[in-house]
This record gives C-alpha cells, structure tokens and sequence, in this order.
C-alpha cells in the first residue's frame, strides 16, 4: 500500500518521506473555541449520531462529537463503510483535523481518530506527511506515520544514518549531524531543533544536486566529439552574399564561441540565452552551415508546430539561392513525403531538417547529424534532449537557445552542465515597445487605436488566455472575441484571421500564413502564438484578460511585435476590478521591457515549480529545496560541490564514500546521466 501510493517500501524510504509541516498537538481546546479562524483543532469528545446519509455511491458517514461547551460534525466521504465498523457510539475520543465551516456549522471532514487514552493524549508536535486520500481511508493518518518513525527510531542508532558529509563540511558550513537531522524533521522536540534539521537536510539535497550537475559537467568536458576543422565556402558565401543584414556585435560574440567550440574536439553543449527578438534564429542558421561546411548534417527542433513551419520557411527562403536542400519534419508529415525525408536524411542528401519532436523519433536516423538545435529548450523535457544522443555513434553538438532569460538561480540548477552564451543586445533601430493597462471601461478607445494603426498598413495581434482547466470555456469567450472583433473591425473593410489549437494543423497554417504574408490585418489568436512566430510589420499586440497570464508569457507575447523599426504598442487589457497580485504583475509589465528582469519578479512571485514548464522535466523536484527562497544554501553548495570535485575528482577518498553512493543512487533515479 505505502509502496504503491508514495513509493515507500523500506525504512530507508520511510526516513526519507518527510514531514511537511508541524501541529501543536500539546494543546486540546473546547469546541466551543473553534471560530472561523481556527484552521486545525484538536478536540475530545463522546461520539454519538453514527449515521450513513446519501445513496449508492454518493454514500457519506456522520457523526457527532461533543464536550460540556458544544458539539461539532465528523464527515467521511470515502471509507464511510469500513469507518462506521470501527467506530463505536458513546465512547470518547481524540479528534484532529482541518476546520470547515459548511453553513453556519463547523465539521472536520477525515478527522485523524482515536479511542481517549489520557497517557498518549498529548502528541506534542505532530507532524503532517505528504499522504494520499487512499491511505487515510485505510487509516493510515500521519498519526500513524509519526508512529512508525517513532518506533523505529526507538530501534536504530546513529551507526544505521551515518554522516555523510566529511567532518570538515559540517564546521564550515555550520550543519547538524545526519542522524540528529533526520530524527528532528520527524520527531522534532523544540521548533529550534526542527529549523536546524531542516537546514542541513536542505542543505544536503541542494548540496547533492550540485555535485550531479558538476560532474556531468566534467563528463561533459571530456566527451570527444566531430571537429569542424574549417570555416568553408558555405558559410562565407552565406556571410558574404545571403545574410539580409550586418550581425549584431552580440551575435558575433557567440558565433565566435561556437566556432571556437565545435573546433575543439569535444562535443559542444551549450546554451544560448536571448531576450525575444534579440536574432538567435541567424546564429543558428550559421552554426548549421558551418557543420554543412565539415561535411556534417544538422537539424534544429522547435517545441511546437507552427514554430518549426517557420523556422522552416525562414530558413528556405534564406538558403534558397544557395541550393542547399531544407525538408520540414512534424507529426503531420505522412506516407510518401515522410519516408523520402527519412531515406534522405539515413542516406545523407538531406543536409539540413527542421522539426518538431518528431526528430527524436526512433524511425529518424541520420547519416552524420553534426548538429542539434534546440529552439526554446524549456518547452522540451530533459529527457528529450537527451534522446538526440542516440542519433549517432558520437554525439552531435548541441546548441540550446531559449528567449525566456532564465534567472541565475534556476540556470544553476537546471542548465549548470551547460556553456553559456548570451546576446545581450538587440539588433540596431529597434524602439521600445510601449506598453498599457486598460480596463474593460476603456475597451472602445482601444478598439480605436487600433483600427487607426492598422489603417496605416500595420498589423495587429489580439490573444486570448487558454489554459486547459477550463479549456471549452476558453475556447467558447475566443470564438465570441472573434464574433466582436469582427464587428469592432468592419469585415468587409478589415482581413481578420484566426488561430487556435483546436484547428486542425493545415487550416491554422493557412490562416497563419495569410497574417504572416500581410493578408490579414488581425490575427486572433490563443497562446499558440506565443513563441518565436515573426512578423515585423505587426505592430500592436492586445493581450484579452491579461490578469490570467504569467508574467514570463505575457513578456513571450509582447515580444511579437517591436520586430520592425516602427514604433509599436502592447495593450493589456484587464476587468475593471483586478487583484493586487495580478496588479502588480501589469505594473511591472507596463514599467520594463527588461526579460531578465522580469524573469526574477516572474521566479519570485510563483517559485519555481510554475516556470517554464520546468515541472514536468523533473529536473527541480527538491523535497525541501525552494530555489528562490534557499538562494544563499544553493550558492554555497555549488562553491562547495566545486571544492570537493577539485579535490577528489573521482570521489575515490574514504571519507566521500557515502557522498559518492548517493550520487550513483540518485544518477538511477532520474534523468541525469544522460542529458546531452
Ligand atoms: P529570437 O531571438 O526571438 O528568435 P529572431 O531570430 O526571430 O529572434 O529575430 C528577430 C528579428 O530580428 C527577425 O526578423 C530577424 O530577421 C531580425 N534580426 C536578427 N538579427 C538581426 C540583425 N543583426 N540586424 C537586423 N535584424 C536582425
Ligand atoms: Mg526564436
């Protein structure tokens, strides 16, 4: 049961669930104290009124419980079958749990239960466990839990929890023991007792993360990879004869970076970081001919369908003069046309391929990928990236871009194997996109400004939120948006086109593409628009109930527009009543166009989990660990996690023994050996 619901099936295991928060469980009050600020209560009572309420499926347990000052309403929703066998009327017993108020009547819903016994009645800190629905309906509480690791901590000793950090770490960096640590985030006696377990556990787990990074880093060093001996007739006749403009100085920087790396003889892993619109698209393109030039294939991957369609058009309209052979690679690619691409790539006639997911693919093969791109890495899982190794008997350069800046921190933990690039400039003429708030009050004088800008041969941009809890009702205010749109610009008059996810993928390619050729004036649109999509000439982007976006995507979005050298305008329009944190986030918005900037407010105000969908890459899953709060913890242990490899690369000292379990331990359960 543990073993299925929380993957606990050893003491080991057990010791390693801890808890999440503490309860005072010295105190038991009167019911009668309960008021609608108590949020957890522990009371003693007589049971009395066990009754099953509801029907078939729907059926709920109830019962009363009360003292000489009032009396309160147990629920069970689920379980109610083996509850009711256990629990007997008239006797008194120890009741906790979380308050609610249901009309004007207070109940515990789940209480944790037990039969009076006035010697274990003060429980002293209880501490709260993650657990599940499932267990509680076994009857397996967190009072059960404290049980368990209380027994067993009555049988072991320190010998069973050894140290393992060196003796010289601990005094450094001023921790607590192991055993003592462990023992007090279960069992803690004083709240002081349980602060210092909880720092040396975070502590370690932080400490732990950044040997991993570090030695993949090393390994990473020390993987050979192709040598492109030569900057060649590609690459010079692009620069000189095919290159629409003149580099950035930024750009420059990192193409020098990749020359440097690729030619090194060892494989390149690097991330390239720039805020929207600062041109990573041509560094990319240029690394590509650089490996066609050494007689290398390359491909570079998009996170979404219309993304890679455009890099894809981009990239052959770019190479077009210079017959070099570009095949685009998705999902939708079927029969004939997917299985010329393939034998071509295998064969190796097909030097550069642009994709989605697709690439990584077992069916796609090719002859010698020199080089990977990865277009907005945050949107991939580590997994994936890691998948590109397979292609080859050596692995290819990897260059990641993202234009989502990423704070220092979350770039320590998550990208710490990587090379770092950064274009840090945008290309010259640009102006600062202008940025609003408006309310829905105002939405008439908005229509306006932009009907004036689109009569002057401009476009423009309106997106709707469309998360996925709620998508049908999304999808329905979009269509009604678009109904309106309609109307606020004549249809006879102005070209309007549609994009969303629900569209099959040609149909939203053709109306993309009749917004990106200048056909329509007015792209209306979800999120699916959100990265990458280029179209200089749009000049104002309208962001529909801006207070139910993040700020990191809000920022993706404006980045749109401001393209051109013209001036142009983002719009973010909100109800007329909004909540402060959503306040907040526009005002911050409207006050810089700064990504990196951003990204830290974006990190401080949701933590980590939220960003970037970096959840599902399993890569800042800490038990403890908070990035953004544990910032100081996380900066000594990368000092120290460096100290410590400098010293004994291997971990091959007697006293890094157990440091170096873990990390084999822990390299097993997770992704981390392979990322590219
Ligand atoms: P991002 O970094 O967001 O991917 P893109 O590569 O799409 O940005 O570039 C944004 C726009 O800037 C494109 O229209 C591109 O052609 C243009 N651009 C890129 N580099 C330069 C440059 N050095 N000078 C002028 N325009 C440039
Ligand atoms: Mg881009």
């Amino acid at each position: 049961m543990l073993r299925q619901e929380l993957e606990i099936s050893t003491f080991g295991d057990l010791l390693n669930h801890y808890p999440y928060r503490y309860f005072d469980r010295t105190q038991i009050i009167k019911i009668k104290a309960i008021d609608s600020k108590t949020e957890y209560a522990q009371v003693a009572g007589t049971l009395i009124n066990i009754a099953e309420e509801g029907v078939g499926g729907k059926k709920r347990l109830v019962a009363t419980l009360y003292d000489e000052t009032g009396r309160i309403e147990l629920l069970w929703f689920q379980g109610a079958q083996w509850m009711k066998k256990t629990l007997k009327e008239n006797e008194k017993y120890l009741v906790f749990g979380k308050v609610n108020l249901f009309g004007c009547y207070f109940n515990i819903a789940h209480p944790e239960i037990e039969l009076w016994n006035p010697e274990t009645a003060s429980a002293g800190m209880q501490p709260m466990y993650p657990t599940t629905e499932k267990l509680k309906i076994k009857g397996i509480t967190n009072r059960s839990f404290a049980k368990l690791t209380q027994s067993l901590f009555e049988r072991i000793g320190h010998s069973e929890i050894p140290e393992i950090l060196p003796e010289e770490m601990l005094l450094q960096y001023n921790l607590c023991n192991r055993y003592n640590a462990i023992r007090w985030l279960h069992l803690p006696d004083t709240e002081e007792h349980e602060q210092v377990a909880r720092y040396r556990m975070t502590w370690e787990e932080l400490f732990i993360s950044q040997l991993l990074i570090a030695r993949l880093r090393m390994q990473h060093i020390a993987q050979p990879g192709w040598k492109f001996e030569k900057v060649g007739e590609i690459f010079n006749n692009f620069f000189a004869h095919h290159l629409p403009f003149q580099l950035t100085n930024a750009q420059k920087k990192v193409l020098k970076e990749i020359r440097q790396d690729t030619g090194s003889g060892k494989q390149m892993n690097r991330l390239l970081q720039g805020d929207v619109g600062s041109g990573k698209t041509i560094v990319a393109i240029m690394s590509m001919l650089l490996a066609l030039d050494n007689g290398f294939q390359a491909c570079i991957m998009a996170p979404t369908e219309i993304l890679a369609q455009q890099h894809f058009f981009s990239i052959s309209e770019l190479l077009a003069d210079m017959g070099i052979p570009v095949e685009l690679l998705t999902g939708n690619i079927k029969g004939k046309a997917r299985k010329l691409i393939l034998q071509n790539l295998a064969d190796g006639s097909l030097p550069i391929v642009v994709g989605t997911h697709a690439l990584i693919e077992e069916s796609v093969q090719f002859k010698n990928l020199g080089l990977a791109v990865i277009d907005e890495q945050h949107r991939f899982g580590v997994g994936q990236r890691a998948r590109l190794w397979k292609k080859n008997e050596m692995p290819p350069h990897v260059l990641v871009m993202t234009a989502t800046p990423i704070p220092r921190t979350l770039a320590m933990t998550l990208y710490g194997d990587l090379e770092v690039s950064v274009i840090d400039e945008l290309p010259p003429g640009r102006k600062e996109i202008k940025t609003v708030h408006r309310k829905d009050s105002l939405r008439m004088g908005v229509m306006e400004f932009m009907r004036k800008e689109v009569d002057t041969g401009r476009q423009a941009y309106i997106v709707y939120p469309l998360i996925e809890e709620s998508e049908k009702m999304d999808y329905e205010s979009l269509l009604a948006g678009y109904e309106q749109v309609k109307v606020w610009f004549n249809e006879n008059k102005y070209k309007i086109a549609m994009v969303h996810g629900r569209q099959d993928p040609a149909e939203r390619e053709r109306n993309m593409q009749r917004f990106v050729k200048g056909e329509a004036d007015v792209l209306v649109a979800t999120t699916v628009i959100e990265v990458g999509v280029n179209v200089p000439n749009a000049s104002v982007m309208l962001i529909e109930s801006a207070e139910r976006f993040g700020l990191s995507q809000m920022h993706q979005l404006r980045g749109r527009v401001g393209r051109g050298a013209d001036q142009s305008y983002c719009i973010l329009l909100t109800g007329n009543k909004i909540s402060e944190d959503c306040y907040k986030r526009i005002q911050i918005m409207v006050s810089t166009t700064d990504g990196f900037k951003i990204a830290e407010e974006d990190l401080a105000m949701r933590g980590p989990g939220d960003l970037y969908g970096t959840r599902q890459s399993g890569l800042i899953k800490f038990k403890l660990a908070d990035i953004v709060r544990d910032i100081a913890i996380l900066e000594q242990t990368r000092a120290a996690a460096q100290q410590l490899l400098t010293l004994d690369p291997g971990l091959k000292l007697p006293q890094h023994r157990y440091i170096r379990n873990m990390l084999v331990n822990q390299g097993k359960q997770s992704h981390w050996g392979k990322i590219s």
